[in-house]
């Protein structure tokens, strides 16, 4: 089919019969409702579990989807089915003008939630306006408290400043809830976490570890500092003990745990331990429009170049779901899986 490429050597997924018609769903019965959406391949940061430091071969401007054509797939996709959109990157805020995307996308009557994934930095200047957009909810990346080691791990010194204003300027948008993602290595903040934990006592902060996951440009780190959600639980474990939680609005694949009359929550995402796939809601949408059924491997489905051509999105869509995988085929510190992306800023993570 026209628009189907295929990345890094992946044999191709077999293809399964999918309804070709009414609401989306894939070879397996799994309803489509969440389009995770990355507006930019760029980022301010080098955190070392993503991009590495000299940064990756961007895309150029005009491969990159303006924002009335990501409009246009949201159009077409929420008319069968889509209900929730999340704008990742790369770090979407060193695009400019986003709550214009924010408010075509509020625009589309189906879409109920409107979520933005941020590293923070330019979260205090960007705020208020995206709040008045229309973003529900906001996820911040935070791999540690300690200043220090922020700057170590995001390989720009000084941004732990700017993290922290713009985690308190979501605070007082009114973003709720504030979900605070932090990818665990061993020997950089493993030895954070029940302080991450405690917080949650006091503050409605929904703090998530993410177990690292492989891809080609961070094989050292996802082989060596690997830290599972278990050994992350039992350390949680050390400040109190927990109940299992149904978890804050929006919730995915992590599972969530509080101490009791806590103010937010704890939740893991396991994507290497304890596969979720089973769960999946979602495919992505590439800064330069390509329609991913799965983070990881090597489909997608160019919807860029169609779009530009005027010709219909809806059998490309359907395409995308019937070779939507079954599961994702990581293996722990090694690149087989993922499909030749070297970082998660590439597809939007
Ligand atoms: N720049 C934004 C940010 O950092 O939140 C959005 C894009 S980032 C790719 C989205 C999420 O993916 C972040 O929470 C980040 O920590 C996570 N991430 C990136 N690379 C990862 C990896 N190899 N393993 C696990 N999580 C990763
Ligand atoms: Fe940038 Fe986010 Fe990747 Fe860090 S995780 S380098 S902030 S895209």
């Amino acid at each position: 089919m026209s628009g189907l490429v295929q990345l890094g050597g992946v044999p191709v997924a077999p293809v399964r019969p999918v309804p070709e018609s009414g609401p989306m769903a894939d070879g397996f019965g799994r309803r489509v409702e969440y389009l995770r959406i990355s507006v930019t391949d760029k980022c301010n940061l080098r955190c070392v579990y993503c991009m590495p430091e000299e940064g990756l071969p961007w895309l150029r401007r005009d491969q990159i989807l303006r924002y009335e054509e990501i409009a246009q797939v949201v159009r077409v996709m929420a008319g069968v089915g889509l209900r929730k959109v999340r704008i990742t990157g790369g770090e979407p805020l060193v695009r400019r003008d986003l709550p214009a995307l924010v408010r075509m996308i509020r625009a589309v009557p189906q879409i109920q939630d409107v979520s933005l994934s941020t590293n923070a930095v330019l979260l205090e200047e960007h705020a208020d306006a995206l709040r008045d957009a229309g973003v529900d909810r906001v996820n911040v990346s935070l791999d540690s408290l300690r200043p220090e080691r922020i700057d170590a791990i995001s390989r720009r010194p000084g941004s732990a400043d700017a993290i922290f204003r713009g985690l308190a300027a979501a605070e007082r948008a009114g973003f709720a809830p504030i979900k605070v993602n932090c990818v665990v290595m061993r020997g950089r903040n493993d030895d954070e976490v029940a302080d991450f934990a405690a917080i949650t006592r006091e503050r409605p902060w929904h703090v998530r570890f993410i177990e690292v996951m492989p891809t080609g440009d961070n094989l050292g780190v996802s082989a060596d500092e690997f830290v599972s959600a278990d050994e992350m639980l039992q350390n949680v474990r050390t400040v109190g003990a927990l109940e299992p939680v149904g978890g804050p609005a929006g919730n995915g694949p992590a599972r969530y745990f509080a101490f009791p009359g806590a103010a937010g929550t704890v939740g893991v995402i396991t994507p290497m331990s304890h596969n979720y796939c089973e769960r999946c809601n979602r495919m992505r949408l590439t800064a330069d429009g390509q329609l991913r059924p799965c983070l990881f491997g090597g489909l997608q489905t160019n919807l860029r170049d169609p779009l530009r051509r005027g010709e219909p999105l809806e059998p490309l869509i359907r395409h995308t779901l019937a070779i939507k995988p079954e599961r994702h085929w990581l293996v722990q510190g090694s690149d087989t899986g993922s499909g030749g992306l070297r970082a998660l800023s590439q597809v939007g993570g």
